[in-house]
């Protein structure tokens, strides 16, 4: 497919604005080629599909898809890897000869995923996730487009390519940033992938200590996407000053990406590319999952894979708690939103009420002490009687400990309507627990 016109808005037009009924009917059509390949060809799914004693042929609607599909979770994969000796953990649907790269998932829950790819002719459906995101936002041939980037890289530089724009390339890393800031100076990027919050925050260091202006670095740029862990409110004033225009991006259930749009509300999901749906989290399985149905409301994401042929995944069930609406969005796509809210393994349940890190988080770094938005939800337990929280603070005098943890709890009580007991702790001795600029959300103790 050649691009479109470059003052089109969209990258294809046609799709990213089809009907809803035309859509459902679409993916009926994909959904019901993707079980008979993948029946045929992965062995994990075809086990799964032995014990809840069925067979393609007993799915020929979606109401039926919804009924009798057994799901795969994450612990199947992985014992289907180990006991088999299988790297792909059963869900390869090609002689391993044939894929051209393989990567993995950045392991933020433990254990990467490893993801099976083969670039070129193999997917069926048309060019959608990141050639439509990165041209909704502004990117066009021609474009200099810096990448940051860390675990996924092949594939980004190869979309970037088949846009007609031209890589610049960087490591995800905090001593690329000087480098960064300078060749964005000489080159003009219109826009960047991936840049978070960690980052943000060095940069307003580094620009400093290497006395460049960060408004002008990122001038050029009509889009730059984040993922990860939700943006401080830090973060979000130093890109409202530097006049950053941001992006968020996240995974669906390690079968796609969502990206936002221009009207940034939610992240939107290629639907004719994937089918998304969203399941009452406390489901034991398939025979008790009901759908969420309200729009926006909480859910657990489940994901298949529409138009992979490489190793599709079939009722992946996330762990991570999603709002996804289908109502019309202003940027004129059909497509449905998703927004994130967190993982099903970080929610506490504390009298009844589901607390997730992103809802204590802005009452966190809201208070200038607090403003790296360090913090952990003590769970050594899904329901608790008593919402516990870690916090990391820095520059504050002993004698004002005790004054800073009612400030907190405070503000959280305000957010989420419980009040928590606060542990204060210096943001040093936190950052000590995680990976670089990064920190486990919640603790056991
Ligand atoms: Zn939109």
């Amino acid at each position: 497919m050649s691009g479109p016109p470059v003052e089109s808005v969209f990258y294809d037009a046609e799709y990213e604005t089809m009907p809803r009924d035309r859509l459902a009917d679409l993916q009926l059509e994909l959904l019901l080629d993707t079980i008979a390949f993948t029946y045929e060809r992965s062995p994990l799914i075809r086990e799964l599909w032995r014990k809840a004693r069925i067979t393609p042929a007993d799915v020929r609607t979606l109401d039926d898809f919804r009924e009798k599909v057994p799901f795969i979770s994450k612990d199947a994969v992985r014992q289907f890897r180990d006991e088999r000796a299988d790297p792909y953990g059963g869900l390869l649907c090609l002689p391993p000869a044939e894929l051209t790269a393989i990567m993995s998932t950045s392991g933020t829950t433990g254990d990467p995923t490893l993801v099976a790819e083969k670039w070129g002719g193999i997917s069926v459906g048309r060019p959608s996730i990141m050639y439509r995101d990165f041209w909704g936002m502004g990117v066009r041939p021609g474009d200099h487009f810096s990448l940051f980037l860390f675990t996924f890289r092949g594939p980004t530089y190869g979309f970037v390519q088949s846009l007609g724009a031209v890589p610049v390339l960087f490591d995800y890393d905090l001593d690329e940033i000087e480098r960064l800031l300078r060749l964005s100076i000489e080159y003009a990027p219109t826009a960047m992938y991936n840049f978070g919050g960690t980052m943000i925050l060095a940069t307003d260091q580094i620009a400093a200590r290497a006395g460049i202006d960060p408004r002008e670095a990122f001038a050029s740029y009509r889009g730059i996407v984040w993922a990860g862990e939700p943006l401080g409110a830090r973060a979000r004033g130093l890109a409202r000053e530097w006049g950053m225009s941001l992006f968020e991006h996240s995974s669906v259930g390690d079968v796609t990406a969502s990206f936002e749009c221009s009207a940034h509300d939610g992240m939107h999901v290629w639907e004719d590319t994937v089918l998304v749906e969203g399941i009452d989290p406390d489901a034991v399985d398939h025979r008790d999952a009901a759908t969420v149905t309200d729009d926006d409301a909480r859910c657990e994401l489940v994901a298949t894979a529409l138009t992979n042929r490489v190793a599709p995944l079939v009722r992946y069930r996330s762990d991570d708690i999603v709002r996804i609406t289908r109502t019309p969005c202003p940027c004129g796509r059909t497509h449905a939103r998703i927004r994130t809210v967190g993982r099903k393994g970080d929610e506490v349940v504390v009298a009844g009420r589901s607390v997730l890190p992103v809802d204590v988080w802005s009452a966190i770094d809201s208070i200038d002490a607090c403003r790296l938005g360090l913090f952990q939800i003590i769970r050594p337990a899904r329901e608790l009687d008593e919402l516990r929280l870690r916090v990391g603070y820095q520059d504050t005098a002993q004698s004002r400990l005790s004054t800073l943890a009612d400030e907190i709890a405070a503000a959280v009580t305000a957010e989420v309507g419980v009040t928590p007991a606060v542990e204060l702790v210096p943001n040093a001795e936190l950052l000590r627990l995680g990976p670089p600029h990064k920190i486990p959300r919640v603790a056991a103790r």
